[in-house]
């Protein structure tokens, strides 16, 4: 037993109910004390909002694996559709495309046509 004031109550042994009448405390059943069982009590209160799932979580985690520019799911595209590439440089250059996505916002023509030089070469 501790000699703490009930945190429900805070001390009276009473509180008010939804008819606007007084009940029984039940967190210190009365006593205006804090009750040994008294934590237990909060703690199912308290759970429940612990109990949220974490949303989006696994989104987060995925890894990009596709640029997002206009530009970049073109050329993109043109590579992974292209018959030349082996798959590897394939890969390779759809992470350049996103790299370069990354650090400029977008695909200049330029870059463009660099990749499209080794996608299509002799185009
Ligand atoms: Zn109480």
């Amino acid at each position: 037993m501790s000699n703490e004031t009930c945190g429900i109550c805070g001390g009276d042994g009473r509180i008010g109910n939804s008819f606007g009448n007084t009940t029984t405390c039940p967190g210190c059943r009365g006593s205006g004390k804090k009750a040994d069982d008294d934590h237990l009590f909060h703690d199912v209160t308290k759970t429940k909002p612990s109990h949220h799932r974490q949303a989006n979580k696994a989104e987060v985690a995925v890894k990009q694996t596709w640029p997002t520019t206009y530009e970049g799911i073109q050329l993109a595209t043109e590579v992974r559709d292209s018959k030349t590439l082996s798959a590897d440089l394939k890969a390779k250059l759809t992470r350049e495309i996103m790299d370069y996505e990354g650090s400029h916002g977008k695909c200049t023509q330029t870059f463009v046509k660099k990749i499209r030089k080794q996608s299509r070469p002799g185009a």
